[in-house]
């Protein structure tokens, strides 16, 4: 009887084993990249398809900072902002488009978006504790304006129209890495994912049979959310005055930036965006953060797709239409 038991036992596991395969589990990574933590969770049945999506993830991430970083003297962005003052400068039509379609949103958001505010904001260094002097901010101004940005489509060339112009791509790169790390783990075969860069976190499917619970941090507590939201097969960016910032005499320098004043906006504390596509998420959540409580709601619920949800400088949280109507 003990045999028999025994027996069945094994036949068991083994037949469990055929139809489910022994690797078959979460691969996860996490690196620092592009100033910020890169979190990636996939579900594969084979382990070194488990570790190759997870490596092309980052791989991918890399390849984005090489490219678009402010930082890094090589990189396209950085040649740019050296170079498209004095003659158009030819650049990859990965880089031509983000262009393109931030030059869209600036139209799209009254100019709250704008990649040329970074004419004013090269001269942060939050790290450091410095700011602009008022009178930079005053001189610097006018270069902060989109339409000094002028794109040859034939050419593939972008010029600034104006000496002083400077562009960063801060608030819309990462969710344009996060779509693309999507696009390549779907492309190897991964149906549930979650991949982080920051603010920007994009789900591929569900958390096998249970939605993913992401959370929207409280800007005033590290370690407390604000809101957890169970989500499935969508993306979720959050824009906060709390990711890069310091203080002194008693007011938050932060790093994003209104255009109009070239000062940190102070309408409200944090921005999350619900869309499908991560990269209009990154922008639209910089750009409401701008806007602050009322022309942002506006312009999250004129837009099809896309929800919100804000916290004012009071705390005071506000949902968009589609969410309070759930
Ligand atoms: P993060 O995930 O880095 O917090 P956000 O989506 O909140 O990114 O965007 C903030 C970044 O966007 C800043 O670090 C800066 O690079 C860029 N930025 C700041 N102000 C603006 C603006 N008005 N328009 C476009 N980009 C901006
Ligand atoms: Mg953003």
């Amino acid at each position: 009887m003990k045999r028999l038991s025994l027996l069945m036992f094994s036949w068991g596991l083994l037949i469990t084993s055929l139809f489910c395969p022994v690797s078959a589990a979460w691969y996860q990574d996490k690196q620092g990249i592009m100033g910020t933590n890169i979190q990636v969770e996939v579900w594969s049945e084979d382990e070194n398809l488990g570790h190759q999506a997870t490596t092309a993830v980052m791989v991918e991430m890399e390849r984005i900072n090489q490219l678009m970083s402010p930082y890094i003297d090589s990189s396209e962005l950085a040649i740019l902002n050296q170079q498209a003052a004095q003659h158009p400068v030819k650049v990859s039509k990965e880089l031509f488009d983000l262009i393109a379609l931030s030059i869209q949103l600036s139209l799209e958001t009254q100019g709250a978006f704008d990649i040329t505010f970074a004419s004013v904001g090269y001269l942060y260094d939050y790290r450091n504790h410095q700011k602009p002097s008022e009178q930079q901010v005053k001189s610097l101004l006018e270069a902060i304006n989109f339409r000094h940005l002028q794109l040859n489509e034939q050419e593939q060339t972008v010029s600034f129209a104006h000496p002083k112009v400077k562009i960063d791509l801060g608030g819309i790169a990462k969710g344009h890495a996060v779509d693309n790390a999507i696009a390549i783990l779907q492309a190897m075969g991964i149906q549930h994912a979650l991949v982080t860069a920051g603010g920007d976190t994009r789900l591929l499917g569900d958390r096998r049979g249970k939605p993913w619970m992401v959370g929207i941090r409280d800007p005033r507590h590290e370690d407390k959310q604000a809101v957890i939201l169970p989500l499935v097969n969508i993306a979720l960016s959050t824009s906060g005055d709390y990711e890069r910032y310091f203080e002194q005499d008693g007011q938050r320098y932060h790093h994003i930036l209104s255009p109009q004043s070239g000062h940190s906006s102070y309408a409200v504390q944090s921005v999350s965006i619900i869309g499908p596509r991560s990269t209009l998420n990154d922008a639209l959540s910089t750009a409401v953060f701008v806007l602050g409580v009322q022309q942002g709601m506006d312009l999250i619920n004129r837009t099809p797709g896309y929800d919100g949800i804000i916290m004012d400088n009071q705390r005071k949280l506000h949902y968009s239409k589609d969410l309070t109507a759930q």
